[in-house]
């Protein structure tokens, strides 16, 4: 068998697993830290979460467990991790490498029953992975035992020592054995760390990632955008974003085969073309899926790294990161195959709030901002697709040659309002136009990061092009959480005058951010937007017409309070 990993001193059992897990390579943190780890040294590892860190640890670790054949009994390794959560998902990671091949991982974490926990230290384990405290406290009854422990590792003990573990890190580690492996890593790398590893480690292998700097201007033009979001709504919020974006070809990246292969079938489910590349295909499907790639015959291109490397395509428009690259290189490497050829590309990252650290990484490294922006709503995507209604007719405005639609609008002109035609026929345009736009209401809830360690201003708006025209920003995020009334459906629609326009500067999205955030109403209760030059009109449900004018009485727009008022009623058109 062939790995990657094997060249790493990986068993091919391990190796196995990993392709099974649709791992394709080595992340850059694997890659410098498992052969130094195998080799029984110690290692200070500077790395934050989401480059990988876990299978960097917890593969030697295990390796050595398999290789001592012992059956589960006292614990053989010890991870010492900030949080209850982390506890767990280390426990699964160690799980989900060594489950099958017959390891044993048991998280121990405080606020869980004690009795449970000391009763399966009994039955025997492998790998205990805990917080300090509770480990301590385990420790001290006897229910824990480090006799035979080969290895321990720390990790994220920068936040181990923010959350006031520094005392009981100290007491768990006079506990072990003299001749342990340790490994320690840290996000960052502050004195008190830094003391903790001259204590404790013996000539450590260092093992820092994304150090270096680009040269400045190295870059291409690109607009790079980041949304924090949960990992549950992840797949919702690119949806979205890509509804918005409208690209004419994406690159989406994904850290996993299986990952690729799952996201790839989501995105078709939202009316996407999606194909999709990883090393599991043949050379003949490949071939076959650049030929559909070069017709332009997709919208969506979702790919792991390895399977992306020797791809060649002239017209990305954006590249997607779904998860933050395990390297600031690997960001800077990805991205660099959108704004080619003189164009503006696109980068757009979704980032869990765990990951935050990573851009600031990658903007250490590429010296260049990357926006926060907050999810778009349903609403941003609405008045985003009536501003390219919108630009579609006017080039067929600029474009001329009318003369033979003429007829049907002289005709009507008799009979109706000339403007009602013209939104009449414009509403038809838009619904051919639009067809398939996904009816998208899904609840994308807003990140709260952490108070005062957020390294964005919260309310970061992206900067799409063209400028102002998207992103009620969070005020209609806040509506989107809101609860909505019944969709219009049939209800009749009235519009709403309203007294600036764009000689103030006034955008689409800021109507639908003001009627959202205060009325609290549905994006479908909110129709045409047309803005003028001194004025703006906005057609709304007459259920909530009231409501729509109040909110936009009670608030300034582009930083004036406006008139507002219901329009003269219109003749109907039924
Ligand atoms: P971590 O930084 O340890 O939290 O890992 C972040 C994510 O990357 C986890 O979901 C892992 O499953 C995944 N991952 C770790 N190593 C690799 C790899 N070599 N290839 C693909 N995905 C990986």
């Amino acid at each position: 068998m062939k790995s990657p990993f094997i060249d790493l001193g990986l068993s091919p059992e391990l190796a196995q697993v990993l392709a099974g897990l649709g791992y394709e390579e080595p992340t850059p943190i694997q890659s410098q830290s498992i052969p130094p780890l195998l080799a029984g040294r110690d290692l200070l590892g500077q790395a934050a979460t989401g480059t990988g860190k876990t299978a960097a640890f917890a593969l030697p670790l295990l390796q050595r467990v398999l290789a001592a054949r012992r059956k589960p009994a006292q614990p053989a390794a010890l991870v010492l991790v900030p949080t209850r959560e982390l506890a767990i998902q280390v426990a699964e990671a160690l799980h989900s490498y060594g489950g099958k091949l017959g390891t044993v991982a048991l998280p121990i974490y405080g606020g869980a029953e004690f009795g449970r926990q000391a009763q399966a230290l009994k039955r025997g384990v492998h790998v205990v992975v805990a917080t300090p405290g509770r480990a301590l406290d385990h420790l001290r009854r006897g229910t824990l035992q480090l006799q035979s422990l080969g290895s321990v590792v720390l990790d994220e003990a920068d936040e181990m020592l923010d959350m006031g573990f520094a005392e009981d890190i100290e007491l768990i580690l006079e506990a072990t054995p003299a001749g342990r492996q340790m490994a320690l890593f840290s996000a960052t790398l502050p004195p008190r760390i830094a003391a903790i590893a001259d204590r404790h480690l013996r000539e450590p292998e260092r093992v820092l990632i994304g150090r270096e700097k680009t040269e400045k201007g190295t870059l291409p033009r690109v607009r790079q955008t980041a949304y924090v979001v949960q990992r549950a709504h992840k797949v919702a919020a690119l949806g979205r974003v890509l509804d918005l974006e409208a690209p004419a070809l994406a690159l989406v990246f994904a850290r996993t085969r299986t990952e690729v292969d799952e996201l790839a079938e989501k995105l078709r489910g939202r009316g996407f073309q999606v194909e999709l590349l990883h090393g599991g295909l043949s050379q003949d499907q490949r071939d076959r899926v650049m030929k559909r790639v070069r017709a332009g015959q997709i919208d969506l291109l979702v790919a792991t790294d390895v399977a992306a490397r020797g791809l060649d395509v002239e017209h990305l428009s954006h590249v997607v990161n779904f998860d933050v690259p395990a390297s600031p290189e690997s960001y800077v490497h990805r991205i660099g195959r959108t704004g080619r050829a003189g164009r503006e590309g696109v980068a757009i990252t979704l980032v869990e709030p765990r990951e935050h650290r990573l851009l600031r990484n990658i903007e250490q490294l590429t010296r260049q901002k990357i926006d926060v922006a907050t999810v778009p709503t349903p609403m941003d995507v609405r008045a985003r697709r009536l501003d390219m209604t919108r630009g579609a007719l006017r080039s067929l405005l600029e474009e001329g040659e009318l003369d033979s639609y003429r007829v049907v609008t002289d005709a009507l002109a008799s009979e109706f309002d000339p403007l009602d035609v013209a939104a009449a026929a414009v509403k038809l345009a838009h619904q051919t136009l639009q067809a398939d736009a996904a009816h998208d209401e899904e609840h994308i809830p807003p990140v709260d990061l952490r108070a005062g360690r957020e390294p964005w201003p919260k309310s970061g708006r992206a900067g799409t092009a063209p400028r102002g025209e998207r992103g009620a920003g969070p005020a209609a995020h806040k509506a989107a959480g809101a609860k909505r009334r019944a969709p219009a459906g049939g209800a009749a629609m009235v519009r709403i005058f309203v007294g600036a326009g764009r000689s103030a500067g006034l955008r689409p999205a800021d109507l639908v951010g003001a009627i959202a955030n205060e009325a609290r109403v549905s994006a479908r209760e909110i129709g045409a937007i047309e803005i003028e030059e001194r004025f703006a009109l906005v057609e709304v449900s007459d259920q909530i017409a009231e409501d729509a004018i109040r909110a936009l009485r009670a608030t300034s727009l582009r930083g004036q309070r406006v008139t507002v008022r219901r329009d003269q009623p219109r003749r109907s058109t039924k």
